[in-house]
């Protein structure tokens, strides 16, 4: 059958963050828009990712909360936690989401197609059966979680099998130190389950600031989080009381109801035939791109974590619609900048990091690099017995001591964060924070306030 190549100006493969904001920018524009999405609409972030996670994150945040009801006169017994009622509320308001996605992309006239789609042909893409071509195909297929090539690993579960949980697990094992490690370790250990994190090294989170990975350290012990360092993972094994994990060094550990593999995701170009396309893919897999996201192959470009840039949502959403700006929108400059990106771990407490951290500035800068510490318990914690503390960093360079990292952990942090993420992009220095006038009380006065 021919390619149905006259109808459309774009065709983009994948309805996550990227793809969407891209399919829906360029609809927006006028341009005639075909989206093939093999799964449900929203991608990662909406089914599997930010959104569920961030109402786990507050489901664990609310059980620290209320362990500190006393401390505020409240006399509170919480009877129990249904984590069944917990993920039906979570599924039911993503599904609405879903919902919500498919009638945006109506109302602009998007044309929505569901099914695998597979290059068969240089710029023809093929959908169950159907062919469809465009002088642009847009590439927005995300990734997916890593799960370690050891005898027994398919005995453990991955962040997807951790939102089709429908019983918490008395005891898990995480393995991993980035994000996903973290967040999930959290989220478990807030709502009960006896978590021990294996870690390969001696710290999680080892690209951030080291006053951001002290702090998760600090949080993930104090919040009973069993840690294991130097623990990289040979094998699995289950017997009758659970799940074991075996290191290269011969240390055991276990037995768990549960094993969480967090060591990463991979572009997910599988099956998609991108020899077929001519686009060429870097030694991690990712799809190849130049600075306006153009592929190996003219007219075929890719963004979003397929790239392997920066794998967040709101970057794969920007370089979506800056994308569209720039191919429908007459903004033949528009592009994606990937710099000064800033980015929240939900962790307890949550950490935020824009720009350099200090060992990167002065890596880049030596001794021009000056940086402002504070170190302080949150006034919540006030009044309570125990006094878990914020931690933050500001680093800056030059004789103007222009900010060009800015480093957070403590409550709050999570929102804090937006805003000075602006001012450093603006190019503030030292004395224009100095000079701004604090809001008081709160934590954030004090990236005012630093001497
Ligand atoms: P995706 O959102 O993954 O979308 C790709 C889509 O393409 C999917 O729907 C998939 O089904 C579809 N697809 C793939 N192959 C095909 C094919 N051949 N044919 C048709 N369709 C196809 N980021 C944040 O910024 N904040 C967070 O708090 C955060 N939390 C996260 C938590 C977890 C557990 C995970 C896993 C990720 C998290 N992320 C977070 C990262 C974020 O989800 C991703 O960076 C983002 O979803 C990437 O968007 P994307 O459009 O590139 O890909
Ligand atoms: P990350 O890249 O953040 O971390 C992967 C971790 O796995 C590394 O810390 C590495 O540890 C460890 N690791 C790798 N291989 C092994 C192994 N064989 N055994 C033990 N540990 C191993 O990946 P994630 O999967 O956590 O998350 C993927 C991406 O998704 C993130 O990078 C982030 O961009 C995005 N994300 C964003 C979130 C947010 O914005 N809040 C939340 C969740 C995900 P080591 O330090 O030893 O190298």
């Amino acid at each position: 059958m021919l390619p149905r190549m006259d109808q459309f100006d774009l065709i983009v493969v994948g309805a996550g963050s990227g793809g969407l904001a891209a399919a829906q920018r360029a609809a927006e524009y006028g341009a005639r828009v075909a989206l093939l999405e093999s799964g449900r609409l929203g991608g990662t972030c909406v089914n599997r990712g930010c959104v569920p996670k961030k109402i786990m994150w507050h489901a664990a945040e609310l059980a620290r909360e209320l362990g500190h009801g006393g401390d505020y006169g409240f006399d509170l017994n919480v009877n129990g936690h249904d984590f069944g009622e917990l993920v039906s509320r979570r599924e039911r308001y993503i599904r609405r989401l879903n919902g919500i996605y498919a009638s945006n992309l109506e109302r602009r006239g998007v044309h929505s197609v569901s099914g695998h789609a597979a290059f068969s042909a240089p710029r023809v893409l093929s959908v169950n059966g159907e062919d469809y071509s465009a002088e642009r195909i847009l590439i927005a297929t995300g990734g997916s979680p890593i799960v370690p090539a050891i005898p027994g690993a398919e005995l453990g579960i991955t962040s997807d099998g951790f939102f089709e949980l429908e019983r918490r697990p008395a005891s898990a094992a995480v393995v991993g130190a980035g994000y996903i490690a973290v967040e999930l370790a959290g989220i478990l250990r807030g709502l009960g389950t006896e978590v021990t994190l294996h870690l390969r090294r001696d710290s999680v989170l080892r690209s951030f600031d080291e006053i951001l990975q002290q702090a998760c350290m600090e949080g993930l012990a104090g919040s009973g989080v069993r840690i294991a360092t130097g623990f990289v993972p040979a094998a699995v094994e289950q017997d009758a009381e659970g799940l074991r994990l075996t290191a290269v060094s011969g240390e055991r550990s276990g037995p768990f109801d549960a094993l969480v593999w967090a060591v990463g995701r991979r572009p997910l170009t599988a099956g998609l035939n991108l020899d077929l396309a001519g686009v060429q893919c870097d030694g991690r897999g990712a799809i190849e791109v130049d600075e306006w996201q153009e592929t190996t192959a003219p007219g075929v470009f890719a963004l979003g974590d397929v790239t392997g840039h920066h794998e967040l949502t709101p970057v794969a959403i920007a370089a979506g619609r800056r994308w569209a700006d720039r191919q429908f929108g007459g903004m033949p400059e528009r592009r994606m900048e990937y710099r000064n990106i800033p980015t929240v771990v939900f962790a307890h407490p949550p950490l935020g990091a824009v720009g350099l951290t200090e060992e990167e500035a002065r890596e880049a800068h030596g001794d021009a690099v000056r940086c402002y510490r504070a170190d302080f318990v949150p006034l919540f914690y006030g009044i309570s017995d125990s006094k878990p503390k914020a931690r933050m960093k500001l680093v800056t360079v030059g004789e103007e001591e222009r900010v060009v990292g800015c480093h957070l952990a403590g409550p709050g942090a999570d929102e804090m964060l937006q805003g000075f993420a602006v001012a450093i992009r603006m190019g503030a220095c030292k004395s224009d924070l100095d000079d701004t006038v604090a809001i008081h009380p709160t934590a954030a006065e004090e990236l005012v306030t630093m001497r």
